[in-house]
C-alpha cells in the first residue's frame, strides 16, 4: 500500500566499508555460546542436526535430534537455521546457505510431496517417481488466475509466458539435470500449460503436443538409469500471435545416440520404436515388411531385455500412428518408415562367410539379406557390394577391396546407424514442415523450451560425455551469467550500494576446448585427420600442448583429465578418433541415393547426399557449430532455469539419498546459486513484511510510522550493525545470520 510513499523517501543505506567483507562465518562463537542448532558431519558421512551441550577448546558436545550425544571439533560444525525457516519455499530465505541446510530444506519439503523450491531465480524439482496430484486442470487453472504462487513448474512456464507479453522478448525454459531426473517430464508439463494458456481454434496446441510422444518413440530407450530415457537433446520453439495464441512450433535436435542401434548393454534397449512395432504392427504390414517378433533380431536379442516393467509395445505403436496422422505425416511415408526400421532390423541379422584363403567374407544371401535388400529397395548386387567390399577411388577408376570378417560387421553396423540417423533427421524435418508458420525466429513471441543432457561424470567417459559435458559448461556459463545479472539488477534497483563481487566465470574452461589451434577440438580434428593418429598419439598430443592449462590434467595412457565447473572427469580417448570421423562411407551414399527409398533422400539432400560441407565436417566441429547457434539463440531469450534432480538411482518413490542429491545440487549450479548469494544479503523482507514481524518488539512510541521507517527503527533498536544491513525502496537486506538474532530476541519477548 505504502509502496509509493516508500519510494519517495528514498534509500537508507547501512554503509559497506569497499572491498571489505565483514566474516560471516565467524558467528559459530555465537552458536556455541547461545547453545542454537548446528549441523555436524557424522562418522558415515551424512550430516546432523543437534545442539550443542557444551565446548571445551576446540571441541564441542552435540546432542543430535537423534538422541545420541557426539564430540566433534568446532571448527566443523555449521549452523542451522531456526525453525521458522523450515521448509522455506525458496532457498534464498535461509539465512544460513550452506549445504545442509539447503539439502534439508529440500529433503523436508520432498517428503511432503513438495517437489518444487526455489533457489533464488532457478526452480529446482526432485522427481517423485510416483503420480502426485499437483499436475491436473485445477492446479492449471489456479496458476493461470494467480491464485497460486508456490513454486512449480506451470509457475515458471506462466512467468515466461506473461513476460513475452508483457515484453514482447523470446523467452526460453532451460531444463537441466542428470538423467532419470525428470527433464523430460517437466518439459512436457511446461509445454501441457503453454498449451493450455494459447489454446487457438485450429488444435495446434494438440499437434505440439503429440510430437512428444512420437520423440520419444524414435529417440527414448529403456537404459539402466532410466526406463524412458531420451538418446538426444531437443529444443523446441512455440510462437504466439500477438493475442497469445499458439501460431507454430519448431524442433531442433542434438547428438542423437546412434550406436545405441547397433549396440546394447545388458539391460538396456534400443530404441522404442523397434519394439513398438514389432508388437504393434497390424498383420497387413507385417507381411510386407516380413516383420518377426523383437526377440528374433539381434540387434534386439543381445541384452537380454526386450520388455519395460508396465509399458504395453503394441499399444504405444497405436498411439504412435495416432500421433504420426496428428502431425499429418502420410500413410505411404509413414510406411516407409517403418520399412527402414525393419530394413535396420534385418540388417542387423545379417551374417557373413569367408570366401578366399586371406579371410575375406561374404554377406550370406539368406533370408535376412534378401528381406533387407527388399526393404531398402536396392538390388542384391548392390547391397552385397556395399557390405562385402569397400571402394577406393584410383585417379579416375575405383578399385573395390575386399573386407574382412571384422570390417564386414563394422560396415554393416555403420550402415544400420547411417540409416537411422537419417529415419530420425527426416522426421524431424517433416514435423517442423507441419508446423512452419513463415520467418519463426524474428517475432519476439515465443518460448523455447531446451531438454538436454545433464553434466556426466561416470567411472569411464569417452566422446559423448566428452560432448555433453562441454555443452553444459557453455549452458553453464550462460546461467552464471545471466544469475549475476539479475542479482545486481535487485540491488540496484532497490536502491542499494552492492559493492561488485567477482564471480568465478568458467571461461578458461571453455576456451580449453574451443582455442583454435591449440585447443581440445581442434586437435581431435587435426589428429582426426591423419591417417596413422591413434587414440594414443592423439592423447599424446593434448598432454603435449596443453598441459600448461589451468583446466588440463594429463593422466596416464590414453587418458586426459579436464576440471569442470562441477568438478573433474577423467576421459578415456579410447574411439575418439573414429567417432569424431564419423565416416560416412561414400558406398553409402551411392547405394541409398540408388536405392529407391525416397525418404532417406528427403531427410537432408545438400548435407547427405550433395557431399556439401557439413558432411565433411567431423561430429565434434559440428556440435560446436550447432552449440554456438542453440547459444546465440538462447542469447536473444529471457532464460528461466529449472534443475531436475534425481532423489534414488533406483527410480524409486520416498526415497532420498543425501550424497546423491548434493551431488547434483553442486554439478547443476545450484549450489552456486546460493554461493553467489551468500556473498551479499541472502535475507530480504519488504519492509511489510520486516515491521510486521518484529516491529511489535518496540517501545510503544513507535508503531504509527510507515513500515520502512519501522524497519530501521527495529535495526537500530536491536544494533545490528551498520555493516550488517542495508535498506533498499521496498526490502530491507541481511547479511548471513542477522535474522537468527532478531528471531532470538522475537522469542524472548
Ligand atoms: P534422461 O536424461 O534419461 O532423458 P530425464 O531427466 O528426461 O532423463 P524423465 O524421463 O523425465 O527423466 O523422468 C524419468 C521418470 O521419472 C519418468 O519416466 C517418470 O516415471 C518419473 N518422473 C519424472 N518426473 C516426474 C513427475 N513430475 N511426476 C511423476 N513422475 C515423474
Ligand atoms: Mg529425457
Amino acid at each position: 500500500v505504502e509502496e509509493n510513499n516508500e519510494k519517495a523517501k528514498g534509500p537508507v543505506t547501512g554503509s559497506v566499508p569497499k572491498g571489505k567483507e565483514p566474516e560471516w562465518d565467524d558467528n559459530i562463537g555465537y552458536f556455541i555460546k547461545k547453545r542454537l542448532r548446528v549441523w555436524c558431519r557424522l562418522p558415515n558421512g551424512q550430516w546432523g542436526i543437534g545442539k550443542i551441550q557444551s565446548n571445551s577448546g576446540d571441541e564441542a558436545t552435540v546432542s543430535l535430534s537423534s538422541g545420541t550425544v557426539i564430540k566433534v571439533s568446532t571448527e566443523e560444525l555449521i549452523p542451522a537455521n531456526p525453525d521458522v525457516l523450515e521448509g522455506v519455499d525458496d532457498l534464498i530465505q535461509l539465512s544460513y546457505l550452506n549445504e545442509p541446510s539447503v539439502l534439508h530444506n529440500v529433503k523436508h519439503r520432498y517428503a511432503q510431496d513438495l517437489i518444487y523450491s526455489k533457489a533464488g531465480p532457478v526452480l529446482i524439482a526432485v522427481n517423485p517417481f510416483k503420480d502426485i496430484p499437483i499436475y491436473g486442470n485445477e492446479t492449471l487453472t489456479s496458476y493461470k488466475q494467480n491464485a497460486k504462487d508456490s513454486p512449480h513448474v506451470y509457475a515458471i512456464a506462466d512467468a515466461a509466458y506473461n513476460e513475452m507479453m508483457r515484453d514482447e522478448k523470446n523467452q526460453s525454459i532451460i531444463i537441466s539435470g542428470e538423467s532419470g531426473a525428470g527433464k523430460t517430464e517437466t518439459a512436457k508439463y511446461a509445454m501441457q500449460y503453454l498449451a493450455a494458456l494459447g489454446c487457438g481454434n485450429d488444435g495446434m496446441e494438440y499437434e505440439i503436443l503429440q510430437t512428444n510422444c512420437i520423440l520419444e518413440a524414435f529417440g527414448n530407450a529403456k537404459t539402466s538409469r532410466n526406463d524412458n530415457s531420451s538418446r538426444f537433446g531437443k529444443l523446441i520453439e512455440i510462437h504466439f500471435t500477438a493475442s497469445g495464441k499458439i501460431r507454430g512450433a519448431k524442433i531442433q535436435t542434438f547428438l542423437l545416440e546412434k550406436s545405441r542401434v547397433v549396440q546394447l548393454a545388458n539391460g538396456e534397449r534400443s530404441y522404442h520404436i523397434f519394439y513398438q512395432l514389432c508388437a504393434g504392427a497390424p498383420s497387413t504390414l507385417r507381411d510386407r515388411l516380413n516383420l518377426k517378433m523383437a526377440s528374433e533380431y539381434k540387434y534386439l536379442n543381445q541384452s537380454e531385455c526386450l520388455v519395460i516393467d508396465g509399458v504395453d509395445d503394441g499399444m504405444k505403436f497405436h498411439k504412435l500412428v495416432e500421433a504420426l496422422d496428428t502431425v499429418q505425416i502420410h500413410k505411404e511415408d509413414q510406411e516407409q518408415a517403418f520399412a527402414m526400421l525393419a530394413a535396420v532390423l534385418w540388417l542387423g541379422n545379417i551374417s557373413f562367410q569367408v570366401i578366399d584363403n586371406e579371410n575375406h567374407v561374404e554377406a550370406l544371401a539368406d533370408e535376412a539379406f534378401n528381406s533387407a535388400a527388399r526393404l531398402l529397395n536396392c538390388s542384391a548386387q548392390d547391397l552385397m557390394l556395399a557390405l562385402s567390399s569397400h571402394k577406393i577411388q584410383a585417379g579416375k577408376d575405383s578399385i573395390a577391396k575386399k573386407l574382412t570378417m571384422q570390417q564386414a560387421i563394422d560396415r554393416r553396423d555403420a550402415l544400420s546407424k547411417f540409416i537411422y540417423a537419417d529415419l530420425f533427421e527426416w522426421l524431424v524435418v517433416q514435423i517442423n514442415k507441419s508446423f512452419e508458420v513463415g520467418e519463426l525466429m524474428i517475432t519476439g513471441r515465443s518460448i523455447s523450451i531446451l531438454d538436454i543432457y545433464g553434466f556426466e561424470s561416470f567411472k569411464n567417459n569417452s566422446f559423448e560425455q566428452f560432448c555433453i559435458n562441454y555443452a553444459n559448461e557453455r549452458l553453464q556459463q550462460h546461467f552464471n551469467r545471466h544469475l549475476f545479472k539479475l542479482e545486481q539488477q535487485e540491488y540496484e534497483e532497490d536502491g542499494i550500494d552492492w559493492t561488485k563481487v567477482d564471480f568465478e566465470d568458467n571461461q578458461e574452461c571453455l576456451n580449453l576446448f574451443e582455442k583454435k589451434p591449440l585447443g581440445l577440438l581442434s586437435l581431435l580434428d587435426e589428429e582426426s585427420n591423419f591417417p596413422n593418429a591413434t587414440d594414443l598419439t592423439f592423447a599424446n598430443k593434448l598432454k603435449q600442448y596443453l598441459n600448461g592449462n589451468p583446466c588440463f590434467k594429463g593422466e596416464r595412457g590414453r587418458a586426459f583429465g579436464v576440471c569442470h565447473y562441477a568438478g573433474e572427469v577423467v576421459y578415456d580417448t579410447n574411439g575418439f578418433l573414429e567417432k569424431n570421423r564419423d565416416p560416412m562411407h561414400s558406398d553409402f551414399i551411392q547405394l541409398l541415393s540408388s536405392c529407391g527409398c525416397q525418404l532417406l533422400k528427403l531427410a537432408s539432400p545438400s548435407s547427405q547426399f550433395g557431399g556439401s560441407e557439413s558432411s565433411m565436417q567431423s561430429v565434434g566441429t559440428k556440435f560446436k557449430s550447432q552449440l554456438f547457434k542453440l547459444m546465440h539463440q538462447l542469447e536473444k531469450t529471457t532464460p528461466h532455469f529449472i534443475r531436475c534432480i534425481k532423489p534414488n538411482a533406483k527410480q524409486l518413490p520416498g526415497q532420498y539419498e543425501d550424497d546423491l542429491v548434493s551431488k547434483q545440487l553442486r554439478c547443476c549450479g545450484v549450489l552456486e546459486v546460493v554461493r553467489i548469494s551468500r556473498s551479499g544479503y541472502p535475507t530480504r523482507m519488504t519492509h511489510q513484511e520486516f515491521a510486521g514481524r518484529y516491529g511489535f518488539l518496540l517501545p510503544e512510541t513507535n508503531v504509527s510510522q510507515d513500515p520502512l521507517s519501522l524497519s530501521v527503527a527495529v535495526l537500530k533498536n536491536f544494533n545490528v550493525l551498520p555493516e550488517m544491513y542495508q535498506v533498499g525502496y521496498t526490502k530491507v537486506y541481511l547479511r548471513m545470520g542477522q535474522i537468527g538474532t532478531l528471531e532470538e530476541q522475537r522469542k524472548q519477548f
